[in-house]
């Protein structure tokens, strides 16, 4: 939940991360009481098929994740649903998931946009504060859909827990929703930094270096061990500055500022194409558009166009 105080954290500024909702972990296990939400005429859900989320039309150009109970019902059968939480005027969320082969009729209906969930972020086709549990719902989803087998014993499971937890019927092995931690960093050095693309970028996007964090690895760690691994570079100091959560499908984005200890970069090869220092004029330069090589960053809703808005407009550093 977002309060006034956490809106004004930089994590706030990314895509995904601003929601309006209560979660009420503690009502996910009554069911007479998620099952009286679910009926409430002031509910909504919020329809993903597959992976690709359902946005009901409004007025002109705006749209809404979130559809009355008997409007979703119109959407297609819902092969799972979550309880998201209680929004600020009390109407319960929930989000649901429908088999993946309605999005090609559902695209044909003219009160709906069938559109992938980073086109959403991106042209800002709802309003953020919809963005944020549209995130969470297809997140959590996506992880129903990929679990039903037990990894311990390989029986099927069943969802429980109002869609936050997965329990198997064989072992009875209990599975939560995953999260999988991802560092990004902008190693910096005096008045530069560094920027890499990776071959399935658009043509002159650079962005920050990116990698999972491995098991008994800490950020720091995994920050320096990836600027190594993917440019050559060692890094000293790492600052945490911001987070993400980036639901393709389940990852958290750590944003960090990194400091570089020496200036020859050697790229892995197999991850990023090419890769270099860049000024802090270049970066305010890609920032704004205005690059003379046509180069630019990833946009708004991402966390590297945080990190580089923090270091070359605002100074932020890592020591
Ligand atoms: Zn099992």
């Amino acid at each position: 939940m977002t309060d006034s105080s956490s809106r004004r954290e930089r994590s706030a500024y990314t895509g995904f991360a601003t929601s309006p909702l209560d979660r009420r972990a503690d009502l996910r296990d009554t069911h007479d009481a998620v099952a009286a939400l679910r009926h409430r005429s002031d509910t909504r859900i919020a329809v993903v098929a597959g992976e690709t989320p359902i946005l009901k039309r409004l007025d002109g150009e705006t749209q809404s994740v979130w559809f009355s109970h008997g409007e979703s019902e119109l959407l297609g059968p819902g092969l799972e649903e979550a309880f998201l939480g209680i929004d600020g005027a009390g109407a319960p969320r929930f989000a649901r998931l429908i088999d993946r082969s309605l999005v090609d009729e559902l695209r044909e209906r003219p009160e709906l946009l069938v559109t992938d969930l980073r086109s959403v972020a991106l042209k800002r086709l709802v309003p953020k504060d919809e963005l944020g549990p549209l995130g969470e719902g297809k997140a959590l989803l996506d992880w129903h859909a990929r679990h039903r087998f037990c990894a311990q014993c390989g029986g099927p499971t069943e969802p429980g827990a109002a869609g936050w937890k997965r329990q198997c019927t064989a072992c009875g092995a209990q599975h939560f929703p995953r999260t999988d931690p991802v560092v990004i960093m902008l190693a910096t050095r005096g008045d530069q930094c560094l920027l890499a693309r990776q071959s399935r970028f658009a043509p002159g996007m650079y962005s920050c270096i990116a990698g999972f964090v491995e098991p008994g690895e800490t950020f720091e760690d995994a920050v320096r061990r990836e600027t190594w691994e993917e440019a050559g570079l060692r890094t000293g100091a790492v600052r945490y500055l911001c987070s993400q959560p980036w639901p393709f499908p389940s990852s958290l984005m750590i944003g960090c500022l990194a400091e570089a200890l020496n200036d020859d970069i050697v790229l892995d090869g197999t991850e990023l194409e090419a890769g270099r220092w860049f000024s802090r004029q270049e970066a305010l330069q890609m920032l704004e558009g205005t690059h003379p090589d046509n180069l630019f960053c990833p946009p708004h809703m991402a966390i590297a166009n945080t990190l580089l808005k923090a270091w070359a407009l605002e100074g932020e550093r890592a020591v």
